[in-house]
């Protein structure tokens, strides 16, 4: 039996077009690949578990209000399409926010790891079973942190990050996008099974 994992998903520049500061549902965009690849993890039984950060919120750009509403739309738009995330996640800290209640040091800001853990507790996943995916080298600082394996995208940031990779940290891959990230790490999972 293959241990219970995740699939920890980065949001902007990963699941949705990168925008900048997303301060309305609107705005959302997935790619084109994205329900496709979801539905491919559902369907292989992986818990997917988006983690952001979402300074914004700190920086008084946007409230929590909003990033819920923005992923009510992400979640309207995978069910459209038989695809879901079991959870979502969000850090709306930072250190140098200027709203005071979320200008912290937190544990939650990836490469934090509290995020993961509140879905080790909330999931039962094996980390070490688990995946990160996402388009900053800090998503797969985050796989290395918790012992899960790390994917970085070329959507978003990923092309431009894939150059300059800080020192000590590699991806177990780099693909072009989500769908890639997908089979690979289906792939990888197979394997591993064997
Ligand atoms: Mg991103
Ligand atoms: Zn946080």
């Amino acid at each position: 039996m293959t241990a219970p994992a995740a699939v920890f998903l980065d949001r902007d520049g990963t699941l949705i077009e990168e925008v900048g500061y997303l301060d309305r549902p609107e705005r959302v965009q997935l790619y084109p690949w994205t329900v496709d690849a979801i539905r491919a993890l559902n369907r292989a039984g992986l818990r997917t578990v988006m983690v952001t950060n979402q300074s914004g919120v700190a920086r008084g750009f946007f409230t929590e209000a909003v990033v819920m509403r923005v992923h009510e739309r992400i979640a309207q738009l995978l069910a459209a399409g038989g695809a879901h995330l079991d959870a979502y996640y969000y850090c709306p800290h930072h250190p140098d926010g200027k709203v005071p209640e979320y200008a912290t040091a937190c544990e939650c800001r990836k490469p934090g790891r509290a995020l993961v853990d509140r879905a080790v507790a909330e999931f039962g996943i094996d980390p070490a079973a688990s995946y990160a995916v996402g388009d900053r080298w800090f998503d797969v600082s985050l796989a290395r942190t918790v012992g899960a394996t790390g994917i970085l995208v070329r959507t978003g940031y990923g092309a431009d990050e894939e150059h300059r990779p800080p020192a000590g940290v590699a991806a177990d891959a780099v693909v072009n996008n989500l769908a890639e990230a997908a089979s690979w790490l289906l792939i990888d999972r197979d394997r591993r099974a064997r």
